[in-house]
């Protein structure tokens, strides 16, 4: 069964609307065989929404419209479908006292307006919304099925999972899709490709594609097969080839970031962290902190920008700032010890470097980065020369602390 996700929202057109609902359901649709062949985005436009349902009608089997299913004038998915399908909306008395319920028990007078989302087309069924107003709306017609869903997540995929799941995997393809997301660090994609392409080519499924993200590579694998395990196996078989040939460079198999990695590994070793960030202004400890659980192995640290601060927050000796200047191996080699010391943690971090896109020289060019981490063993110093504008070099001088981080707590 193929499937068509129509986003109806004139915002979803502007820079700031991103429609994440469709990604979410084509991730749904994928687990139960379901493919989606079309997403269109439409705004809140009676003619052109028509249009688009229109198509999709003469091409899908399933079709799925989110949003618009609110009490104002311009929310118009409910009319435009009822029209199209020639299915007169009714008031639907159920989802009316439902929806007057949820007003008294808020304590508030329900607006005239919200009667709109009693109504119902001829034919339909209604799907209960256990966040929201607006229920969702399933109606079936020669063979398609059509299905209303409202535009907030928190309404949508709640609604989705216990209204819409069931029902589809009766109906949805006798197949089940599963990916899988290997994350690569330290190569490109170039050699990436060139060490997998002989394993994955011999294969059609599961399908391979290769990604190139900041900081990442991604390979990500699809299977289709019968069942989930069948799914599973392929993805397996495969998949196990592709991270022993790429080795070490495989951060992530089951789609984990490059924080909540490393954090993994800190909290099984039992090790802490301290960090110690010039150009990265705290980057470093905001995307470690992003991890739950953070507090076991990370103390924090100090965001040391200026000279003074990484004299005062990290002991960095001043007489070495003036020899080698702020950005050089031996700051960042201060800076992780330092931090290291104060905050008593087993690892410390240290970064200086040029964000750019001023303060570059010749000899100390936009993009020139020193990473320094410490432990019981010792320091070890990095230099790199990351290429690209400044919240590139940013976001790349974390990655590879982190990296520094995973390569030094791994083994
Ligand atoms: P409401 O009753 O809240 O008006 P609705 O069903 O009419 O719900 P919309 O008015 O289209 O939905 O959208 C309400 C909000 O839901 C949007 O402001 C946006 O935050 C979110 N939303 C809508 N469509 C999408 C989408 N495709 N992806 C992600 N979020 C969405
Ligand atoms: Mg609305």
């Amino acid at each position: 069964m193929d499937a068509e996700i129509i986003a109806v929202g004139s915002e979803l057109l502007t820079p700031f609307g991103t429609d994440t609902n469709s990604l979410y359901l084509t991730g749904k649709l994928n687990a139960l065989g379901i493919e989606v062949r079309y997403r269109i985005i439409a705004g809140d436009d009676h003619d052109r929404l028509t249009d688009a349902f229109q198509n999709a009608l003469r091409r899908s089997a399933l079709i799925i419209l989110t949003g618009g299913l609110g009490p104002t004038e311009d929310d118009i998915t409910r009319n435009v479908v009822a029209e199209v399908l020639g299915r007169p909306l009714r008031e639907n008395p159920e989802i009316r006292s439902r929806i007057e319920k949820r007003f008294e028990s808020l304590n508030r007078s329900m607006p005239p307006n919200n009667l709109r989302q009693s109504l119902l087309p001829e034919g339909a069924q209604w799907l209960e919304n256990a966040h929201g107003t607006a229920p969702g709306i399933w109606i079936e017609r020669d063979g398609v099925i059509v299905i209303l869903l409202p535009g907030p997540p928190r309404e949508l995929e709640p609604m989705f999972e216990s209204h819409c799941m069931p029902l589809l995997e009766r109906v949805g393809g006798k197949e089940r899709i599963r990916t899988r997301v290997y994350k690569i660090i330290g190569l490109p994609e170039s050699e990436v490709d060139r060490v997998i392409a002989p394993l994955y080519t011999p294969y059609q499924n599961p399908a391979t594609t290769i990604l190139s993200k900041p900081g990442t590579i991604e390979v990500h694998l699809r299977a289709r097969a019968a069942s989930e395990e069948e799914a599973e196996a392929l993805l397996g078989e495969l998949g196990d080839k592709i991270e022993l040939a790429l080795g070490e460079h495989v951060f992530s198999a089951h789609g984990e970031s490059l924080e909540e990695v490393v954090g993994m590994y800190l909290m099984m070793k039992q090790l802490t962290l301290a960090v110690a960030e010039s150009c990265t202004g705290g980057l470093v400890s905001e995307r470690l902190t992003r991890v739950p659980g953070s507090s076991n192995f990370f103390l924090g640290g100090a965001v040391c920008y200026s000279n003074e601060l990484k004299i005062r927050l990290a002991g960095v000796p001043a007489a070495l700032i003036e020899r080698e200047g702020a950005v050089s191996k031996t700051v960042a080699h201060a800076l992780s010890e330092g931090i290291r010391t104060r905050a008593a943690s087993s690892i410390g971090v240290g970064l200086t470097g040029i964000a750019g896109p001023g303060g570059g020289s010749a000899e100390k060019p936009v993009g020139l980065v020193f990473i320094a981490l410490t432990d019981a063993r010792g320091t070890s110093v990095r230099e790199f020369r990351f290429p690209g504008e400044r919240q590139r070099v940013r976001y790349w001088a974390s990655q590879m602390a982190l990296e520094m981080i995973r390569r030094r707590v791994r083994d």
